[in-house]
């Protein structure tokens, strides 16, 4: 699928709406509504991550980690060295990447706020198998950031001048599902202080598609990420679905759309020299 056609596809959340603080997504163009400034939404993520990794366990499996962060830093050198050479401004510039382990085996999930920190739950690791379906996930949730899709999130929150009850009903419940991810036993209202708010369909199929050119660009092999939401979709098999999955696309269209992408993106962004 060519870019056109991606954003024919995304279409345009923005419309005339308050056009001069439009935006536009690195890459694929999609315009989005930008009020809220990255820097505070940056600064607040950087304080609740701090606080998370005082109340969650952190796992000790150094070796695992190490490898999150290897992977990380990978795709961190890729995307800055790709916005480099494309003459582009880095959208990364103002991040202070960070990553953590939390143990929790029942959690198969995974995250990235605004400003690169970054969080890998324990029970993903046993979905994602090896570095390459970690880069998938990590690629797709580091994409949600490197779009600043929290930030666009929170800028239509503002518009429309909703209220945590009535953006919640609008939601149909999934800003309390998104608060138990990280919210559970932190008392930490993730929702009032604008992270991590519930991404859209849009978004979330953005960051699969940004999130395999950044894993591409990082060396990675892309190909995996099919086999990856299929033990995914495997796994969720007759269960409600993770948080973590619960606004992104069907598994069935996710695959469709990734086995769509996979040959243009090896193409036109293959690993990246930094
Ligand atoms: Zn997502």
């Amino acid at each position: 699928m060519n870019r056109r056609k991606f954003l024919s596809f995304m279409g345009c959340g923005c419309g005339s709406l308050l056009l001069s603080s439009c935006t536009t997504a690195p890459i694929t163009d999609r315009k989005q509504l930008k009020i809220v400034s990255e820097a505070k939404l940056n600064a607040q993520a950087a304080k609740i991550y701090e606080k998370i990794k005082e109340k969650e366990k952190m796992s000790d499996d150094k070796k695992k980690l190490n490898e999150i962060k290897e992977i990380g830093k990978r795709m961190e050198n890729s995307i800055s060295e790709y916005f480099y050479q494309a003459g582009l401004e880095d959208p990364t510039i103002y991040f202070d990447w960070e990553y953590i382990l939390i143990d929790r085996k029942k959690v198969r999930n995974a995250w990235c706020m605004p400003g690169g920190k970054i969080a890998v739950y324990t029970g993903l690791l046993k979905v994602t198998k090896n570095i390459h379906g970690l880069s998938t996930v990590m690629g797709h949730e580091i994409a949600h950031a490197v779009a600043r899709h929290s930030v666009e999130r929170a800028s239509q929150a503002m518009t429309l001048n909703l209220g945590t009850a009535v953006a919640d009903i609008f939601l149909g419940g999934a800003i309390n599902r998104a608060r138990n991810t990280v919210g559970q036993n932190t008392g930490l209202d993730i929702f009032q202080l604008g992270i991590m708010n519930p991404f859209g369909r849009k978004q979330e199929t953005e960051a699969d598609y940004l999130g395999l050119i950044f894993s591409s660009l990082a060396g990675y092999d892309i190909r995996e990420s099919i086999n990856l939401w299929r033990r995914m979709s495997e796994k969720n098999k007759g269960k409600e679905p993770p948080v973590f999955l619960s606004t992104h696309p069907s598994s069935k269209k996710r695959i469709e759309n990734l086995k769509n992408w996979l040959t243009e993106i090896i193409t036109k962004y293959p690993p990246i020299k930094v």
